[in-house]
């Protein structure tokens, strides 16, 4: 008998551990994107786009599509998927994972200031910093465009839509992974004192080691709350609670 597994995408490990399920025998794999890029990169097995229309439609999705599990693989600041999915999950009686990467820990020499939200990370930036790398995402820019001060880079994959009037600003369109030089280079080349981000977690991350290497403050947002749900923190974890021994 076939086992649909759905996975709800997001970060890279979503698509590993889509391409590793569609080679397991009797599984049919489901990934599901939000949509909210033009031409998002497709993983392998089927793929539906679009939300589902809040916990209730995933509940109504999980039972027509008789999905066996389900495995979040959302970004760790889309908060409210998560919510969704334990809801519908519950709803429908299928069993769910979360698959999420260990957030950063705070290291010997790094200057952090952890936020719970982006009104106190305007409030450190507005106290501290002359030239910020702002790495926030392109729709989360609007709480930093109210300071005159200071000039910030913006560094965004995509081109903000609209972009709010910032007194003094650059975009920089750059897609990551970037290396431990390219961080160097940029935060000296363009004499950053501040990196804004989020703490996405995940392997060592090349920004935050060249910001402790040159003393650069680090305003970095904590993770929204999520539901009590099993979890693993790589796809070989979460294969072993699929049931797939290659996991162990
Ligand atoms: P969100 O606030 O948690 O979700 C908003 C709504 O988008 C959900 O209620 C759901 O709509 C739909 N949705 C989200 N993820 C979905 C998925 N994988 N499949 C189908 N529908 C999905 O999420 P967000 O912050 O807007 O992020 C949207 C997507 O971008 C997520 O998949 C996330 O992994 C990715 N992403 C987010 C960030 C970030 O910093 N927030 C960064 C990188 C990537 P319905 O209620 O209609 O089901």
């Amino acid at each position: 008998m076939v086992r649909n597994i759905l996975i709800l995408g997001g970060i890279t490990e979503a698509y590993t551990l889509a391409s590793t399920l569609v080679d397991c025998p009797g599984v049919r794999v489901i990934s599901s994107l939000a949509g909210r890029t033009g031409t998002p990169r497709l993983p392998a097995g089927e793929v539906r786009i679009g939300g589902f229309g809040g916990p209730d439609g995933l509940a109504g999705y999980l039972a027509a599509q008789q999905i066996a599990a389900v495995v979040d693989c959302t970004h760790p600041f889309a908060s409210r998927m998560g919510w969704n999915a334990a809801a519908g999950c519950a709803a429908a009686g299928v069993p769910l994972l979360r698959l999420e990467r260990p957030a950063w820990r705070r290291q010997d020499g790094d200057l952090w200031n952890e936020v719970d939200d982006w009104q106190q990370a305007v409030a450190v930036v507005a106290n501290h910093s002359r030239r910020v790398l702002l790495a926030v995402g392109r729709q989360e820019l609007a709480p930093f465009a109210t300071l005159e001060q200071p000039w910030f880079l913006i560094r965004s994959v995509e081109p903000p839509d609209p972009l709010p009037p910032f007194p003094q600003a650059e975009i920089l369109l750059a897609r990551g992974p970037f290396t431990l030089a390219d961080e160097h280079a940029l935060l000296t080349g363009q004499r950053i004192d501040t990196i804004v981000c989020k703490n996405s977690g995940g392997p060592t991350d090349a920004k935050l080691t060249a910001a402790r290497a040159l003393g650069i403050r680090v305003v970095i947002r904590n993770r929204p709350r999520r539901p009590e749900t099993a979890t693993a923190a790589t796809v070989p974890e979460a294969l072993y609670w699929l049931g797939y021994q290659r996991g162990v």
